[in-house]
């Protein structure tokens, strides 16, 4: 090497030769999201999640792959309120097979190990699925094992809405309320018999225990009934931001001694307890533009684009700073270890991101800043996918 050359290298910038580590870091880590709406956003819009969804969306599959994704799993979602949830379960579940046969060399359905590795070694995303609410099983566990059989690998015992074994952490903090009063009849029960014999089903099956979503009290009588490893699929720490969608130290504790996973979500306002109250406050003056657009005979898209347009200033303002991410995983690892912590950013199941983190292209920044703050190769694979792979890995009977 000429001394020329050396001279050069030594002029370097430190952040050139970081970001060129953190690129490849990004490249060899198997990258890793637990939750994600995008089948539900489709379904909703008549968006085609292999069509530039770019300003429309969070997501869609050429942005997933510039972000470098390898392993995505799919929301399997519909409301409390749902007719015949199972049936919509299984229409999305459609759309997710119907999406892979149109784009078979660039996803592909994964339900096992083998077919994780297989993804990973032709560079397609592998596409998993979780179910996200109880109440789409029907209180019928035939419906559980036929959900298990098409593919499905984790299932959230609740969603915001009870059902009939399980609690919703919505309910217990008492969002929920019936008649304007909240409905106090349905707090803290915690999982009844059934919903035991839902857990163990579950554990036979080989499909994940999903914590998110859950009460308290579920939460304690699922993870004691688990014999595998839990997954919290979209979940922040409660002590930085007080949300009820948030676990609290002790269970995050016990998601570290149960040898499981609390994946991060990017909501604003799961991450900064603040951006709540503002959120509120601008959706009441949106629903109120929203009405007055509608009365004019604009489509709900052109709707939906003046509104994003007008806005922008306000939402950007509520975005969570891109840091905060950062705190609640190092308050987590801080306390449960770096082996029980990764993403589940729940994008288009969200209406704001944190600064930067706007859209799945941007997954190689948080493989940037674990760089700048100096984690190593090996526990930046753990929290980029390795933790959540193991998890996964564990529930399966292979
Ligand atoms: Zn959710």
């Amino acid at each position: 090497m000429s001394r020329c050359i050396l001279a050069l290298l030594f002029c370097l910038p430190f952040s050139f030769l970081s970001a060129q580590s953190y690129k490849k870091i990004h490249k060899q880590a198997i990258v890793t999201d637990s939750h994600n709406d995008i089948i539900s956003t489709c379904v909703e819009n008549g968006y085609l999640f292999d069509s530039d969804l770019s300003g429309k969306t969070h997501s869609d599959l050429k942005r997933m792959k510039k972000g470098g994704l390898d392993v995505q799993v799919f929301s399997i979602f519909c409301g409390g309120n749902q007719k015949d949830p199972y049936n919509f379960a299984n229409r999305e579940i459609d759309s997710l097979y119907a999406w892979v046969a149109r784009n078979p060399n660039d996803m592909m359905i994964v339900t096992n190990g083998k077919e994780l590795d297989e993804a990973i070694r032709t560079n397609k995303l592998a596409s998993m699925m979780g179910v996200e609410g109880g109440h789409m099983i029907e209180d019928d566990l035939s419906k559980l094992d036929a959900l298990f059989k098409r593919g499905v690998r984790y299932m959230t015992l609740t969603w915001n809405n009870n059902n009939s074994w399980a609690t919703s952490a919505e309910y217990e903090s008492g969002n929920q309320k019936v008649n304007g009063k909240v409905d106090t009849t349905s707090q803290k029960k915690g999982l009844s018999e059934f919903g035991k014999q839902v857990v163990r089903r579950m554990n036979e099956l080989g499909m994940m225990v999903d914590l998110s979503h859950v009460g308290e009290q579920t939460f304690w009588d699922a993870i004691n009934t688990s014999t595998k490893p839990i997954l919290v699929s979209h979940s922040n720490a409660y002590t930085l931001c007080p949300v009820f969608r948030n676990l609290k130290d002790d269970q995050i504790k016990a998601v570290a001694n149960n040898g499981g996973v609390i994946d991060l979500n990017f909501y604003a306002a799961f991450l900064d307890s603040t951006a709540e109250r503002k959120l509120a406050d601008l959706n009441k003056r949106r629903a109120a533009e929203r009405e007055a657009l509608k009365a004019t005979g604009m489509s709900n898209d052109e709707i939906r684009t003046k509104m994003r347009d007008s806005y922008q200033k306000e939402l950007d303002a509520i975005r969570a700073p891109f840091e905060l991410l950062f705190d609640h995983m190092e308050y987590i690892i801080k306390l449960a270890g770096i082996d029980h912590v990764g993403l589940g950013g729940d994008f288009d199941g969200i209406s704001v991101t944190p600064q930067e983190l706007t859209d799945v292209t941007k997954y190689p920044l948080i493989t940037k800043e674990l760089v700048r703050r100096g984690y190593s190769k090996e526990d930046i694979f753990k929290i980029m996918g390795g933790n959540f792979i193991r998890v996964f890995k564990a529930n399966l009977n292979e």
